[in-house]
């Protein structure tokens, strides 16, 4: 049977856990080809070879890095073809009170969770340029709409990406290129695992839809967004989210 994504080829960041594993999967039952990218290359190939259907790859690279991101990208386009679809997913946290914070803890958030975007955004796109066609999903978080105490660096990058994300949409519409973000809630995945029993149950309250999410919340719309169905729809921020912010 035809897929709306078949015969396209995938870049997806920190797709070997959690989030952008369910999105790995979405894109790959979408028919895509799918290079999984993680600073951990066992667990990216690991997590590549768990995708539906065949010629998924997994890579290691840390998107900090803009050498090992020149790297992957050559890597990957050798070994799958050009990359019509970047999801840029990896991100980290390092949360603190603001007078708690340090530099590195700013710094390292930054470069992740901002330049990483940036860094992969910019060594894919010459080539989504001169093909005229192209479809770029940053992965920000409801965290960079409301603001979250302990969190001021994180927040500050996730806000950034979505200034990133409507600048490149302007930017890059008329090569065809859309760039879109979802902000996700909470969902369940190692980075939200640490939260106690109480604490999950504070949360609940102040989600409409009465449940954390799962990565799998997320991968449904990013697979959406990523395919013709979503083909005038460019610079947009959707919330998935269990109705938190509104
Ligand atoms: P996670 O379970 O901690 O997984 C993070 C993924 O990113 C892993 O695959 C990790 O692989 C990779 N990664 C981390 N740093 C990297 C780097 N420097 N270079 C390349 N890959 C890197 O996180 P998650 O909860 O799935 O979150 C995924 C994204 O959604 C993040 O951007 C996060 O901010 C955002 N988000 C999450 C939630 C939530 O509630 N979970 C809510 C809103 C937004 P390696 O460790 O092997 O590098």
């Amino acid at each position: 049977m035809n897929q709306e994504l078949d015969g396209q080829v995938a870049l997806v960041t920190g797709g070997s856990r959690g989030i952008g594993l369910g999105i790995a999967n979405a894109l790959s039952e979408g028919g895509a080809r799918v290079a999984v990218i993680g600073r951990n290359g066992d667990r990216a190939r690991e997590a590549a070879r768990s995708l539906t259907g065949e010629g998924h790859e997994g890579f290691s690279c840390d998107v900090a890095s803009v050498d090992e991101v020149t790297a992957v990208v050559s890597a990957v386009e050798s070994q799958l073809g050009p990359v019509g679809i970047l999801v840029n997913n990896a991100g980290i946290t390092r949360d603190n009170i603001l007078l708690r914070l340090k530099d590195e803890d700013w710094d390292e958030v930054m470069q992740v969770n901002l330049k990483g975007a940036f860094n992969m955004t910019r060594a894919l796109t010459r080539g989504m340029m001169k093909r005229r066609e192209g479809v770029i999903l940053n992965i920000s978080s409801v965290v960079g709409l409301m603001g979250n105490p302990g969190q001021s660096n994180y927040a500050a990058s996730k806000a950034g990406l979505l200034g990133f994300t409507r600048s490149v949409a302007r930017e890059l519409a008329s090569r065809n290129i859309r760039c879109n973000a979802i902000a996700p809630g909470y969902i369940e995945t190692d980075m939200t695992g640490e939260l106690d029993e109480k604490q999950t149950a504070a949360l609940q309250e102040r989600i409409p839809l009465g449940r954390l999410g799962t990565p799998d919340d997320i991968a449904g719309v990013a697979r959406f967004l990523a395919g013709p169905a979503a083909r005038y729809i460019t610079g947009q921020v959707l919330a998935v989210d269990g109705g938190m912010v509104n």
